[in-house]
């Protein structure tokens, strides 16, 4: 590597600040960069995702969903509990994957004697397939990912109650009569609001079409030169722009936030590249968090 080389690669030129999008009602605010850290938080849905990182407004937010426990994902776990317990703030929920509490709880607990303070959390395991509810309007269902550790990914659906066909002709006294016979009157439709995949191959998205359809579609976007075979993004689990060009077609998202590139590449080198495969940005749904 030569002198220059290594300032290029020293001064990515990401700029680690903390960004935000408005879309519709909700506001995505975080950043995402391999390997420095990844961090997103929804304010509107009192959730975030990853916890490599935590701007120090962030700490309101009292759940957490974590998608692997590398360090740029889960490095300021510590700092989070330790915020919420000095502000007086309830214990905070952080959701990772099962295989991965116990150290989690330990990295703690360690912390618990380095700081000599308490560091109240409430951590929740899950595994792909779960289905967590959040309140009556919200669930989060988790979601296979594949990587170098244990890893999941999460979608946020909005369910809503809709009345069955059966009942469409009925009078309000009549349909308040049935309910209150105990007849279940209702069906639950979901839609899939925000997916995030943390880091994966692009296999999770084949084997979760249901993150095409979230209207904001959070995602890895690691690598983007012609230098990187399938066998490396195999084992190191993570996806080629290729794998997006490939799969074009598919996103019906209204929004897609493509973040977490490698430091290998500076700011001017992932533009150009993801600008050259997609001329029109896809349609202009498509967003670098650089
Ligand atoms: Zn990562
Ligand atoms: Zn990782």
């Amino acid at each position: 590597m030569s002198e220059s080389e290594k300032n290029t690669f020293l001064g990515y030129g990401g700029g680690e600040r903390t960004r935000r999008f408005k879309f519709g009602e909700l506001t995505i605010e975080g950043f995402s960069r391999a390997p420095i850290k990844s961090f997103w938080r929804i304010p509107e849905l009192k959730l975030g995702f990853d916890l490599g990182w935590q701007p120090w407004e962030h700490m309101g937010t009292p759940r957490w969903f974590i998608t692997h426990t590398h360090m740029d994902h889960i490095l300021a776990l510590p700092a989070y509990a330790a915020r919420r317990q000095m502000m007086d703030m309830s214990t905070p929920t952080v959701f990772l994957p099962a295989q991965r509490v116990g150290e989690a709880q330990a990295l703690l607990t360690a912390f618990t004697r380095l700081d000599n303070g308490r560091l109240p959390c409430r951590f929740v395991g899950v595994m792909p397939g779960d289905e967590i509810e959040l309140s009556r309007e919200l669930v989060v269902t988790v979601l296979k990912t594949y990587h170098s550790v244990p890893s999941v990914g999460y979608i946020v659906w909005e369910r809503r109650k809709k009345l069955k066909e059966e009942y469409l002709s009925l009078s309000g006294p009549q349909i308040r009569d049935l309910k209150e016979s105990g007849v279940e009157i209702t069906y639950e439709i979901r839609f899939p609001r925000v997916a995030y995949l943390g880091d994966t191959t692009a296999r999770a998205l084949d084997e979760t079409p249901d993150v095409y359809r979230a209207d904001v579609l959070i995602t890895e976007m690691t690598f983007v030169s012609p230098d990187v075979t399938a066998e490396m993004l195999k084992t190191a689990g993570h996806t080629h722009l290729d794998d997006f060009v490939r799969r074009q077609d598919r996103f019906e998202n209204k929004l897609i936030i493509a973040g977490h590139f490698s430091a290998r590449y500076t700011n001017q080198e992932i533009n150009a590249r993801v600008r050259a495969a997609f001329p029109d940005m896809l349609g202009g749904r498509l967003n670098l968090w650089l």
